[in-house]
């Protein structure tokens, strides 16, 4: 096991599912770990359920609404506020829905929790990373993005007739886009940027009425428990072996290529610029 008792790492959607086994994974290795929940009362119960087995009691909670992106910056600035290094930064918060929301910004909110969040949440720690280099990022993408469509003038689905999967998917796409964007960005700094597909696991994410929600929760039983989910992440976040590695897509801790063109620079570029056009509006 890695010694991590140096390092400080924050979990984004720690409350629950993967985030709170990789929080548990990072916290087992020593590692001093921020629990970031939506409510101050679900990041409390992450950090006494983690603490009740991690063996020390260096886990703090925080608490932050992903789908504002005011509240992604009190959030950043409170982090900057608390931490005197950031070592990993773990995006790992996301939804699932079967009907089209919008998040009080007016956003879809496939595309403001589980990408424009960790987008600016990011941007707006990179400099504390820096600083704390070597350091590394890692978001919680999926297998979902496979087949999917990132249609940059119609993120939102205000046009297009909205089908949850190809909402989710999208947001996905956007997560390993995201991660070779700003893999290049980074580059030689220090800080390393990488995602990874969990496998199918068995968590609370699929909310709504919807067929795709019900047809997830019956298989259930036959997914991946939370703890191997967040095997991947954990590794990520942790192992020498993949030290320097940025920009990659991981599934069951093998590099991996994803269903996206090798020439797909073009379209990260484009995603990231309409992604800062949106967090600035
Ligand atoms: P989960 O519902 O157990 O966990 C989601 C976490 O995100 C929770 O802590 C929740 O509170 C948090 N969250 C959701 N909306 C938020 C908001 N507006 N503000 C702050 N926090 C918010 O589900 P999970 O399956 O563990 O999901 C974790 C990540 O794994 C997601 O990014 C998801 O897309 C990804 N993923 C899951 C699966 C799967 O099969 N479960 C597969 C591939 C990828």
């Amino acid at each position: 096991m890695q010694d991590l008792s140096s390092k400080l790492a924050i979990v984004t959607g720690a409350t629950s599912g993967i985030g709170l086994e990789m929080a548990r994974g990072l916290a087992t290795m020593g590692a001093t770990v921020l629990v970031h929940g939506r409510t101050d009362e679900s990041a409390g119960k992450a950090v006494a359920e983690i603490a009740s087995t991690c063996g020390h009691d260096r886990l703090h909670p925080i608490a932050a609404d992903l789908s504002t992106l005011d509240t992604v910056r009190s959030f950043a600035e409170s982090i900057m506020s608390q931490a005197s290094q950031i070592d990993i930064l773990c995006n790992n918060a996301g939804v699932f829905r079967t009907e089209r929301t919008l998040s009080a910004d007016g956003y879809e909110l496939h595309f403001a929790v589980n990408h424009l969040a960790p987008f600016l949440l990011t941007n707006l720690l990179l400099e504390g990373l820096k600083a704390s280099a070597p350091a590394r990022i890692i978001t919680t993408a999926s297998a979902a993005h496979k087949g999917a469509k990132l249609d940059l003038d119609d993120v939102m689905f205000s046009r297009r007739s909205f089908r949850p999967y190809a909402a989710y998917g999208q947001s996905k796409l956007a997560n390993i886009l995201f991660t070779r964007a700003l893999a290049r960005r980074i580059e030689g700094s220090g800080v390393t940027a990488t995602c990874f597909h969990p496998g199918v696991v068995a968590t609370e994410i699929a909310r709504g009425r919807g067929l795709t929600a019900k047809v997830f929760n019956l298989a259930r039983p036959f997914f991946k428990t939370p703890r191997k989910g967040a095997k991947t992440g954990v590794f990520l976040a942790s192992d020498p072996s993949v030290d320097g590695a940025n920009g990659d897509y991981f599934v069951d801790c093998l590099k991996t290529q994803p269903e996206i063109s090798a020439n797909s620079e073009s379209l990260e570029n484009a995603l990231w610029d309409l992604s800062l056009d949106l967090v600035e509006a």
